[in-house]
């Protein structure tokens, strides 16, 4: 398939609906967790169970992500989220629902915006449920942790960083400061259920959009997946930007294995144009 293919697809089906990975935020330096045959290129993330049951884990985590809190805190949007949001301003997004929790689409100018994963950039007490900024949490975790500050590693794809063989037992993590309770990301852990609320809202723009363009994501997790086979089931096309597998190839009217960025812009440009 070519990228004249791609822009064909959007010419055909006027209203779309986008579903983005990571592939869309490994050039804003955030990288990508899966190689291109979908399997794990680091361990395992942490699951929901282990974070809410051992505080060892909630040390290992909030260690980790002090320190991928400053490439995730400070990335950029890149040619993806931009060519995105010059779709939406074109009037050809029905929903860009993103698996991302880097909240890179916002940050571009995309409005009509659903995170599927929740945001990196929220804490949400456990117990009240009361929201606060990621990064008012960093200066605090700094504050009780200096030893911390002056580490390096390599960061993750959810904010998180590589310090393996370190010992987390002394890492002094703050409780709510309403009420005392659990801090977590606001993201969808694995083993942890998207709201179904949140599921609910994107079906129902699938419902009125034309078609399905998934960019930059191999599907692998079944959360993004479910959106493709529901349209699918409903009769809707759906075209893919990723380079290398997806867990819906056999399901694709159209797939493109090129760099997100340089499809999408392309595509923009393509459809601004006619416009
Ligand atoms: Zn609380």
């Amino acid at each position: 398939m070519t990228m004249t293919d791609l822009a064909e697809f959007a010419q055909r089906h006027r209203r779309l609906f986008v579903l983005t990975g990571a592939g869309c935020s490994t050039e804003s330096g955030i990288p990508d967790y899966r190689d291109a045959n979908g399997d794990w290129k680091r361990a395992a993330p942490v699951t929901y169970q282990a974070f809410m049951g051992e505080e060892a884990t909630r040390q290992r985590y909030w260690a980790r992500s002090l320190i991928g809190w400053r490439v995730m805190g400070h990335a950029r949007p890149g040619l993806a989220h931009r060519a995105l949001a010059r779709l939406e301003t074109a009037g050809r997004m029905e929903l860009l629902l993103t698996q991302n929790v880097d909240g890179l689409h916002r940050a571009a100018g995309s409005r009509r915006v659903i995170d599927l994963h929740g945001r990196i950039d929220i804490v949400r007490c456990m117990a009240c449920e009361a929201r606060s900024p990621r990064a008012a949490l960093q200066a605090e975790l700094l504050r009780r942790n200096p030893e911390w500050a002056a580490l390096d590693a390599t960061p993750a794809p959810d904010g998180d960083a590589d310090l393996e063989a370190r010992d987390f037992s002394g890492f002094d993590i703050p409780a709510c400061a309403h009420c005392g309770g659990l801090l977590k990301p606001d993201v969808v852990f694995f083993g942890e259920n998207v709201p179904r609320e949140r599921v609910n809202e994107a079906l129902g723009a699938l419902a009125q959009a034309d078609a399905v363009l998934v960019a930059g994501s191999s599907l692998m997790v079944y959360s993004g997946f479910r959106f493709v086979q529901a349209a699918v089931a409903a009769g809707k096309p759906v075209a893919a930007v990723n380079l290398g597998r997806t867990r819906a190839d056999e399901l694709l009217t159209l797939k493109l294995e090129r760099p997100v960025g340089e499809a999408l812009e392309a595509l923009a440009s393509a459809l601004g144009e006619r416009a």
